[in-house]
């Protein structure tokens, strides 16, 4: 893979060179075959799916049902009926806490959770345990490793469900090589069902449903160079009979009457009314973008050398600290989230910004994971296939010379407040004199 080129097949990149994005754990930019395939579903395909006959109809259909294709392919699903069109990663954990949880959990059933969940695969989880009387237990995180050591001593008798990060969006990679599998495995044996959340994963790694073995796997397209709009929603096949519908209305039933209805087979069953069309049809293109461009062992070597570069030149500045497993994240890391002991992560990220640089500062909507680590606030550095060593060079300089101002901003301003106490001190004196 050449990665230089990658940049230009992303027009945001190719016609903002001055750019460094380094924001991809939150969106990733799309390359310009999914802008195209967007808009030429609008020029060329747009119809509703699913329900016209006429050829346009069709068409958008053909397309949309492709994608479902292309996506079971991609994830390595059994089966195209097991792959499921949501808006994204918190609606398919939402679908999933609704729609099976909340039937098949009571009060002393045990959900574990990793210390690195992002809120979207907590918060719905502590509705849950609200509910039905289930009670969140949590598997410790090693902070010096920052590894799920002990994650089996968890899973007991009362193990309902383990619902998991793949992959955390603060600190990368959590387990160590097979060990969730391995906590797959243990869950199915005391009876639990588990969901991976893999929001983080398919951007720079072959995510193998099967080879993982859970029964929900969930992830966003817009993280994966396609659109906003779409999420997948894995459900084995075996399951889908315990899921009821997350929401009914149009194009999901078997057949309705004014006072009942039955639901179609799934995936239909699973999506209710007009899906987003044009997103899913961009979320193919993403994938065949992916197949024909990526080479993920490859891309694995090149993201972690720039997590290399990277935290050597953070740890040659005082007062940086690194969050996460530094070995680890030089080996295999594709993010490196970071503190700075004096100057507030909001305010470097706001400075950073005006070089340029992207980057995102906050507690990264894992604010339980950041008290845990002591910080309010982390800065955060997230990779994808058109990075660069050039964009991590401009961030370390943009940092050495934004924390270099902020601190001669601080020590100005404990110079001059220093000064106006003591100035005032002497005028408290001179008026009591
Ligand atoms: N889980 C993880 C690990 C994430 O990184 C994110 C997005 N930052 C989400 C869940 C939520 O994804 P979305 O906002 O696309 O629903």
């Amino acid at each position: 893979m050449d990665f230089k080129k990658v940049k230009n097949d992303f027009p945001l990149l190719a016609n903002n060179p001055a750019l460094s994005y380094l924001d991809s754990g939150a969106t990733s930019q799309k390359p310009e075959v999914v802008i195209d395939a967007i808009s030429n579903y609008y020029k060329e395909a747009n119809a509703n799916v699913h329900r016209a006959i006429y050829p346009l109809g069709e068409r958008a259909t053909m397309l949309y049902e492709q994608t479902r294709e292309k996506v079971a392919k991609f994830i390595n699903a059994a089966s195209s009926c097991e792959v499921v069109f949501t808006k994204g990663t918190t609606e398919s954990i939402n679908f999933v806490a609704h729609s099976w949880a909340l039937d098949h959990l009571k009060a002393g059933d045990e959900i574990v959770l990793t210390k690195t969940e992002h809120h979207a695969n907590l918060l719905p989880w502590q509705l849950v345990a609200k509910q039905t009387g289930a009670k969140l237990v949590f598997v410790p995180l090693n902070t010096q490793t920052f590894e799920c050591d002990d994650a089996q001593s968890v899973i007991t008798s009362k193990t309902r469900l383990i619902t998991v990060t793949q992959s955390s969006n603060v600190i990368g990679d959590i387990w160590q090589d097979g060990q969730l599998e391995a906590v797959i495995k243990k869950a199915h044996a005391v009876g639990a069902r588990v969901l991976v959340d893999a929001a983080q994963t398919p951007a720079h790694a072959r995510l193998d449903v099967q080879k993982l073995g859970a029964d929900f796997v969930v992830f966003s397209p817009h993280k994966m160079f396609g659109p906003t709009g779409v999420g997948v929603l894995y459900i084995k096949q075996a399951l889908h009979d315990d899921v009821r519908p997350y929401q009914v209305g149009g194009s999901m039933i078997f057949s309705a009457t004014f006072n009942d209805a039955t639901w179609a087979q799934a995936p239909q069953k699973f999506e209710a009314g007009t899906p987003p069309i044009a997103s899913v049809i961009g979320l193919g293109a993403a994938i065949d973008y992916i197949e024909k461009n990526i080479d993920f062992d490859e891309l694995k070597k090149h993201e972690a050398g720039l997590c290399a570069q990277l935290i050597d030149g953070l740890e040659k500045l005082d007062g940086v600290h690194i969050a996460g497993n530094k070995n680890k994240l030089r080996s295999s890391g594709h993010l490196v989230s970071f503190w700075v002991e004096d100057a507030h992560a909001h305010d470097v990220a706001t400075f950073l910004g005006m070089h340029g640089v992207a980057l995102r500062a906050g507690h990264h909507c894992a604010q339980p994971l950041a008290n845990l680590l002591g910080v309010q606030s982390l800065l955060r550095a997230s990779l994808c296939a058109y990075n660069n060593s050039e964009d991590i060079k401009k961030l370390l300089i943009g940092l050495e010379q934004t924390l270099t101002s902020i601190r001669s901003l601080s020590n100005k301003k404990s110079h001059e407040q220093s000064v106006s106490r003591r100035t005032d001190r002497t005028f408290q004196v001179s008026q009591q004199q």
